[in-house]
């Protein structure tokens, strides 16, 4: 099957065929997929839909937006979204779950694409979900500046 296929030309590519041990120490970085491979398992997901029950969560209008997801954690409805805590709850994790400087062209959060894709929802075919989004992420950050300043005083 093609997409066995890919994830073996993804893990050898990293690892050399030669020095299996060298890839236990290599970085995350390195294991990441070609945008060729990214587009042909995105293919290969689709053309498999309609046919394996356990793809049945990965829809086509979906997946696709592997090929294009957010370019920044500024972009990320997700991120923007949700809070993510350490472990131990003591420490906020940002800008995303990822933590750090994300490399969001990479991402393979199905959960970010997923929005994404919500988010370039336009209502009535004229307003995109996206905008009413941002306007009200906006309203409520006032409103918590707002709040804030009044606890200080
Ligand atoms: S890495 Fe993914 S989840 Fe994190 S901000 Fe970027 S697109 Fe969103």
């Amino acid at each position: 099957m093609r997409l066995r296929q890919v994830d073996v030309l993804a893990h050898e590519r990293a690892a050399g065929d030669e020095n299996r041990e060298r890839a236990q120490n290599i970085g995350e970085r390195d294991m990441r997929l070609l945008a060729e491979d990214r587009a042909l398992l995105v293919s290969e997901i689709v053309a498999l839909y309609a046919q394996e029950p356990k793809l049945r969560d990965m829809r086509p209008s979906i997946v696709r937006g592997y090929l294009n997801p957010p370019q920044s954690p500024e972009e990320c409805i997700f991120s923007k979204t949700t809070d993510c805590l350490s472990a131990d709850l003591h420490k906020e994790i940002t800008p995303c779950q990822f933590g750090g400087d994300p490399d969001c062209t990479q991402c393979g959060c199905l959960a970010s694409v997923a929005l994404d894709m919500v988010g370039r929802h336009r209502l009535g075919r004229v307003i995109p979900v996206r905008s009413i989004l941002g306007g009200s992420l906006s309203i409520g950050r006032r409103v918590r500046r707002f709040r804030e300043s009044r606890t200080v005083a």
